[in-house]
């Protein structure tokens, strides 16, 4: 899957995803991240990209030219259109399942804005949908391209070897994850939960499916009206409220 990222700081998202698990796959060739400067696309001879905004008021708009000539400079290049996402506050949010839609793509172009963002003919031009990665205003959309690209290549085939899996994480079937322990066995005087020292795999797994579902009781409640909850899963689920509302409740 490659990952063409427009944006005025190429260093930025070049530097920051080519370590760890994305740049071993990218060596591996089941990703690649090309960073694309848009300032390259300028024909203005101090090669600014932005202008004063129409109308008054704070900040510096990116202009259109720019940005529309990078987009159709990196769509020239494929084989067929891809979807070009504009990270943006005011996008539809993230979540897991949009990341695992995503990673079918053969290529996604993300195009990052900076100041105040872009003139919104680039956006009636040239992009297919606006993602945001949560309520809150960055300074530019580099870090949110990142997010963006982590999550995405982590679903792509062969990127986490078996022992990463993703899929028991967090969010992959509705629920959080259980909680995960590692040597040592006692640590601080905190053992291990018994249950995971005991080999047996039904009770294991048993065990984790219910801390699954208490802690997303605890923390997003909301989560639970969408997850596929078994019968047994419900009747954890009673007892688990039963156990919260009591007087030792809300551990988690
Ligand atoms: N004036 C814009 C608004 O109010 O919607 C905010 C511009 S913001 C300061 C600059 C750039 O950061 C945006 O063009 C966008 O690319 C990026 N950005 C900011 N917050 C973001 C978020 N929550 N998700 C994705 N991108 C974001």
């Amino acid at each position: 899957m490659n990952f063409h990222i427009l944006t005025r700081f190429p260093d930025m998202v070049e530097q920051g995803l080519s370590a760890s698990i994305l740049g071993r796959a990218e060596q591996a060739g089941l990703i690649s991240v090309h960073a694309v400067n848009i300032r390259d696309y300028t024909e203005d001879r101090h090669l600014h990209v932005d202008d004063y905004p129409y109308g008054g008021g704070a900040g510096m708009v990116m202009q259109p030219g720019p940005v529309v000539k990078a987009v159709r400079s990196v769509q020239e290049k494929l084989d067929r259109p891809a979807r070009v996402i504009y990270l943006s506050p005011q996008g539809k949010t993230f979540s897991q399942p949009m990341a695992r839609e995503l990673a079918r793509e053969e290529d996604l172009i993300l195009l990052c804005g900076h100041y105040e963002g872009l003139d919104e003919r680039a956006i009636e031009l040239v992009v297919t949908e606006q993602v945001s990665i949560g309520d809150y205003v960055l300074t530019g959309g580099e870090l949110a391209a990142m997010v963006m690209v982590d999550a995405i290549a982590r679903m792509v085939p062969g990127v986490l070897t078996n022992s990463e899996s993703a899929e028991e994480e967090s969010f992959m079937q509705g629920l959080l994850e259980y909680p995960q322990y590692t040597r040592p066995e006692v640590f601080e005087g905190k053992a291990v939960p018994e249950v995971l020292l005991s080999g047996h795999h039904a009770n294991i797994a048993a065990w984790r499916r219910r801390e699954s579902l208490r802690r997303t009781l605890a923390a997003r409640p909301e989560l639970l009206d969408r997850a596929e909850l078994s019968k047994k899963d419900r009747a954890w689920l009673d007892e688990l409220r039963r156990e919260m509302s009591g007087p030792d409740g809300g551990d988690t």
